[in-house]
């Protein structure tokens, strides 16, 4: 049984239990670095909301949750180690880096124009997932990779090869995000022609995709794919959870239910000055939440005919062999 690197150490993937796969204990949109006196970390309140928010899930009976924050949007192993130790919920952190529009594309993009920078992501990717991140001694247990929407740019195609040959190497999870359940074939496509295996891949977003053409285009490719958004609804593309819903159970129906995993992409603490919502997008992201899938969506799911098995395919099979066997 292969292992998975949680921020506390390896655990085996068969005791990942219910997992979700795609959260942010805290995330920033790159730049909110700059931001520096109005927008400071307040580590004990990040810290808090982490506790906050596992104790919620473990009453759900979540037992590990993957932090799918990239390396530039604030991703912080020593938070989520903490988060872990005092709550006992296993968390894997990822390396990567987001979507070139909302990435901060002009590091790798100058030592490019001097180099080879796919080399140094790639260096980058094996080093954090081998030896550690930075001096924390803690290992990422996980590769994100983000695409544009209709189009994965050749900035974000160096980051695909690189994920790639780690991926080749080291066997290693890859999890993405696809900007409105876009290019998913075409990130599946590419990741497995540069040699990855598509049993380690996860293609995010894809509940952002309502067209049931493209979810069976990706299905096919082997891979794994992400109903990962619940709850965000009407806001960057998303569309409602009902059709979502429509969607995920289409697509059990007809027998691809081994190759779904169910998470909700939630921001639980926002990097730079606290966000400032409208009241028309508070009332969209009314459901947007760490437990709205226990609630909400799971009783919509049983309402269709899908059962506890079911489910529990989705919560605890699938990340186990996604990660595993
Ligand atoms: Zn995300």
């Amino acid at each position: 049984m292969a292992t998975v690197n949680t921020v506390l150490g390896p655990v085996g993937a068969d005791k990942l239990g219910k997992t979700l796969v795609h959260e942010h204990f805290v995330f920033g949109y790159a730049g909110f670095e700059g931001d520096t006196t109005l927008g400071e970390f307040d580590p004990e309140a990040a810290l808090q909301t982490g506790i906050d928010v596992a104790e919620k899930l473990k009453v759900h009976g979540v037992k590990t949750v993957v932090d799918a924050t990239t390396n530039e949007c604030g991703r912080n192993p020593d938070l989520l180690r903490k988060i872990a130790e005092k709550t006992g919920l296993q968390i894997v952190c990822s390396t990567g880096y987001y979507y070139e529009g909302e990435s901060a594309p002009a590091y790798f993009k100058f030592r490019a124009g001097l180099g080879d920078a796919e080399t140094e992501v790639y260096q980058m990717f094996e080093k954090e997932l081998t030896e550690g991140i930075g001096k924390t001694g803690i290992k990422a247990g996980v590769i994100k990779l983000a695409s544009s929407k209709d189009v994965i740019t050749d900035y974000e195609k160096m980051f695909f090869r690189a994920a790639a040959k780690v991926q080749k190497e080291t066997g290693v999870t890859i999890i993405t995000h696809t900007q409105e359940g876009t290019m998913g074939a075409e990130q599946a496509e590419l990741l497995i022609s540069a040699g990855a295996d598509p049993s380690r891949i996860l293609i995010g977003h894809m509940c952002g995709n309502t067209q049931l053409a493209d979810h069976v285009r990706v299905l096919k490719t082997g891979v794994f794919v992400g109903f990962d958004r619940f709850g965000l609804e009407g806001v960057v593309g998303a569309p409602l959870d009902a059709v979502r819903e429509a969607v995920l159970i289409g697509l059990m129906g007809t027998g691809y239910g081994k190759q779904i995993l169910l998470s909700q992409d939630t921001v639980n603490f926002w990097l730079g000055r606290p966000l400032v919502l409208p009241p028309v997008v508070q009332q969209m992201l009314a459901q947007w939440h760490p437990t709205h899938i226990f609630e909400e969506v799971i009783p919509v799911l049983k309402k269709a005919g899908i059962t506890d098995e079911q489910i529990d395919m989705l919560l605890i099979e699938n990340p186990r062999r996604l990660f595993g066997d």
